[in-house]
């Protein structure tokens, strides 16, 4: 049976951390009565260096329950991008799926058991998905829906309404750990792991308790960060602006080579305000030309994988599978077949 590990990072969340341990808890034994999971799954808390007694509570838990609760204690605060990551790639060799929530608990923990039956049902990536956005001010929602649409205007691939409340098989976080980029945005980068997904929806509730972590700023950076990081459009949209004004300044040479003929100029105009209109589009040009090669240095030093291998259809054995035992090889057993490429 599978061995799920639920992983929360937690920063500033006395409040809550109790609350959350008691419900997911509740989860796992729920789960576990029913044979979906293994009998030693467990919740993995990872403290993102936390200010007050956030760690000190995950400890009594883990004392009260050591089986099903574990915590990671990072060594200073790294976003929750990064805990999470942290979160994830501890948990990856432990367990066989891993589940992703907030520890505020405004995800419906009771939509867990729908995520593992997606999963047992071959996929590799559940998502949870956010039905409406009835809890969140006015002005989250606006921000929110305007931030998925400018994502997908510069091209960058994300599931709507989906945050990061997520399954994801041991094999998807093996890939996952290969992309070695350190400006993360996981929500950007599910997608390109490229394995069968499937989404779960659900209603999303107010904070149990304490406030959000995710001030303005916060926010404004994660959208940025997810567009800079998945996106060199900006850079060919400089390159565009610098062509439409070269363009401009030859209708400006028409107009002005006109004014100068009707003798209705200063001496002096024509050349100036020619040269203000093309060389400010020869400048723009110019730079979109040097970001064009920036974006692709940017793109090669991220060395993310070029592709990832869902299964292997051969009856040749490969070099680096000799050696172990016959039926670890095949497409029978999860995570084995990808690692060939
Ligand atoms: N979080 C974290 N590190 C941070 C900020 C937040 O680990 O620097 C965690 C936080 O404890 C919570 C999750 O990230 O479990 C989401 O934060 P929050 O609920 O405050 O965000 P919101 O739901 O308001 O967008
Ligand atoms: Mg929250």
């Amino acid at each position: 049976m599978d061995r799920l590990a639920i992983v929360v990072p937690c920063y500033n969340e006395e409040e809550v951390l109790k609350l959350a341990s008691e419900a997911l808890r509740g989860v796992l034994t729920h789960l576990i009565k029913k044979e979906k999971i293994a009998a030693d799954s467990f919740i993995l808390f990872v403290n993102d260096g936390s200010r007050d007694h956030t760690w000190e509570l995950i400890e009594e838990e883990h004392l009260a329950y050591p089986v099903q609760v574990s915590g990671v204690n990072l060594a200073g605060n790294v976003g929750h991008q990064f805990a999470l990551t942290a979160g994830l790639i501890t948990a990856m060799s432990r367990s066989d799926v891993t589940i992703s929530i907030d520890a505020d608990l405004q995800d419906d923990v009771n939509v867990i058991e729908e995520m593992i039956d997606k999963f047992h049902e071959g996929n590799d990536i559940v998502y949870g998905v956010r039905k409406e956005r009835k809890t969140d001010t006015f002005f989250k929602r606006t921000t929110a829906q305007a931030f998925y649409r400018l994502m997908s205007m510069m091209g960058v691939k994300t599931v709507y309404n989906h945050a990061d409340f997520r399954l994801m098989s041991r094999r998807a976080v093996e890939q996952f750990s290969k992309y070695k980029e350190t400006n993360l945005f996981l929500r950007g980068m599910m997608p390109l792991i490229g394995y069968q997904t499937a989404s779960v929806y659900y209603d999303r509730k107010e904070r149990v308790a304490g406030e959000s972590k995710y001030p303005l700023k916060k926010m404004l950076a994660l959208a940025f960060n997810g567009i800079s990081s998945f996106s060199v459009k900006p850079i060919s949209m400089i390159l565009g602006i610098g062509l439409l004004i070269i363009i401009v300044s030859l209708l400006a040479l028409v107009y002005a080579l006109f004014s100068y003929i009707t003798g209705h100029v200063v001496p002096g105009w024509t050349s100036l305000i020619l040269s203000i209109w093309f060389l400010g589009g020869l400048q723009l040009l110019a730079i979109g030309m040097v970001g064009q090669y920036i974006g692709k240095i940017y793109i090669e030093v991220k060395q993310r994988p070029r592709y990832n291998i869902e299964k292997i259809l051969c009856s040749v054995q490969s070099l680096e599978t000799e050696g172990k035992p016959a039926e670890t090889y095949g497409t029978q057993e999860k995570g084995r077949e990808n690692q060939e490429g």
